[in-house]
């Protein structure tokens, strides 16, 4: 036949550290061979769609010589490890985006098919550090597979994908405890890195209509000193390759092998692959959510500056602009774990002629941005994605401005915000289940209403309502904006609001509304 097959690449940059050189070739790969536009994923990548497959392989081999790689972002392995993307020159946050990089390669899949497949064989990697290698090929408490190309992985890699995020205290701008391993390092007074707190088992994705699938928060695992960490990710992996259910797909994340065997198990498996006890992990302090968005001191004489883009997707003027932006003073970029993208390295005297230029094209926060945008996310869904029941990325824009027309009706001001996250499907990918206001796609044209997440990431949200048609969302916000407004605490948030009155009290509220 004559029908061609169209395909979604997605890069993996650890950190969401992206060169000028590998954004200027995504910028140009977008052109020649997607659909003109660059989309940013909540991992810190880039996502490709539209690309045929007889260009593949020019668009594989394009970002692989410059430095980027599509290697283990998708399938049954460790995807994008995530850490917070500020470039902020802090002993913390570089030992956090260091740790990232080393787990990332840790992890990375060892034979050399990949390159065979797509650069011919060339050979592009950059050398590892020693101790990774040396993490990787450590047989001492039977982790390895000794005589397989893939030490780690072995010929059957994990029972699911695997999802890693790397973090300092404070800062969630990453979604820790949504992660398979969340690792948050440890400092002393002086602000020195000492080692990591280990939270393990959250996840997202969930089907409908049975009740035995769940998102859920990870839950603390345990301390280690800062030269085990290698081994205790890998121990822990490996515990997972080993007990994770393999014969049904829907169950086969390590949060459901941990909520089946409850933590203390978990633990003592896991410690005896990694041959010691954990210790008790360290009281942090709170969670916050952090945004980057606007100018920052980077801590070395350079500026950064984060920039809002809504739902990760870069088209039309703002691509053109960041292009010239980031080609002329040669800026290195992070994305976002909230699918924004963040200039680097930018230089002070740059600083009024960048602004003019982001100003001009009207991408300038916050003029151009709704507060309740700021910490909104969608997913790809229709119709970009197969699994997608319903809108999502299409379809926030408008839900956005009706919440904002039900904030102003009931009394609201303009700097309050909410956490609402939209998917097109159970899956999750846009993290709904920890938002104050998840929308999940249930049928065409229809919502779960999921609620009770926090602004800072830190409690998973409940199912409220099921089949809340899109057109009648109205009848279910202004309700309950309506009585969080007059019936809060102080400052208490939407979700904090939500879960302290209870879902019988709020389903009263929107039954006797009218
Ligand atoms: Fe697709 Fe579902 Fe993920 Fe949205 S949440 S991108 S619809 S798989």
């Amino acid at each position: 036949g004559t029908r061609s097959y169209s395909f979604m690449l997605r890069t993996k940059n650890p950190c969401g550290k992206v060169s000028k050189e590998l954004y200027l070739a995504m910028d140009d790969l977008a052109d020649q061979f997607g659909i003109g536009t660059l989309r940013l994923t909540t991992r810190q990548t880039f996502q490709l769609h539209g690309i045929l497959k007889q260009n593949l392989k020019t668009v594989m081999s394009t970002i692989i010589r410059n430095m980027g790689s599509t290697l283990g972002a998708c399938g049954d392995l460790n995807r994008n490890v995530l850490a917070p993307a500020a470039p902020l020159v802090r002993k913390d946050y570089l030992f956090a985006q260091e740790t990232a990089d080393n787990i990332a390669a840790l992890l990375t899949p060892q034979s050399g098919f990949y390159y065979d497949m797509w650069v011919d064989g060339e050979q592009i990697m950059t050398s590892e550090p020693p101790e990774v290698v040396k993490a990787r090929n450590d047989n001492s408490h039977g982790t390895n597979f000794p005589d397989s190309p893939e030490p780690i992985y072995g010929t059957q890699f994990l029972p699911r994908k695997f999802k890693i995020a790397v973090t300092v205290p404070t800062d969630n701008s990453v979604d820790l405890f949504t992660n398979d391993i969340g690792v948050a390092v440890v400092t002393d007074a002086d602000g020195e890195p000492q080692g990591f707190n280990i939270y393990v088992g959250g996840g997202m994705g969930r089907t409908h209509r049975v009740e035995t699938t769940f998102p859920r928060l990870a839950e603390p695992l345990g301390y280690v000193p800062k030269e085990d960490i290698l081994y205790a990710v890998k121990a822990i992996v490996v515990t997972q390759r080993e007990n994770g259910r393999r014969d049904d797909r829907r169950y086969s994340r390590m949060k459901y092998l941990i909520s089946s065997w409850g933590i203390e198990k978990f633990r003592s498996v896991v410690e005896q692959y990694y041959g010691k006890k954990f210790e008790p992990v360290r009281e942090l302090p709170e969670w916050q959510f952090k945004s980057y968005l606007g100018w920052h001191e980077q801590g070395d004489g350079s500026l950064f500056c984060g920039l809002h883009v809504n739902n990760g997707r870069i088209g039309g003027i703002m691509k053109k602009t960041l292009r010239e932006i980031i080609e002329k003073y040669n800026l290195n970029v992070r994305l976002t774990p909230n699918q924004n993208i963040i200039l680097c390295d930018i230089r002070r005297s740059w600083r009024r002629p960048i602004t003019t230029a982001l100003a001009q094209a009207g991408l300038l926060h916050p003029r151009y941005v709704d507060p309740l945008n700021i910490t909104a996310m969608a997913c790809p869904a229709l119709p970009l994605c197969p699994l997608a029941i319903t809108e999502a990325e299409r379809g926030i824009p408008d839900i956005l401005k009706r919440v904002r027309a039900v904030f102003e009706k009931v009394g609201l001001s303009y700097s309050e915000s909410i956490v609402i996250r939209v998917t097109g499907c159970p899956n999750g990918c846009a993290r709904p289940y920890m938002a104050e206001l998840g929308l999940v796609g249930d049928g065409p044209n229809s919502y779960q209403i999921w609620l009770g997440g926090t602004p800072n990431q830190t409690s998973i949200a409940r199912c409220f309502m099921n089949k809340a048609k899109v057109q009648d969302l109205e009848k279910v916000f202004e309700p309950l904006f309506y009585h969080w407004k007059h019936k809060r605490q102080s400052k208490e948030s939407f979700g904090d609001f939500a879960t302290r009155v209870g879902f019988e009290k709020l389903q009263e509220m929107v039954d006797k509304w009218e």
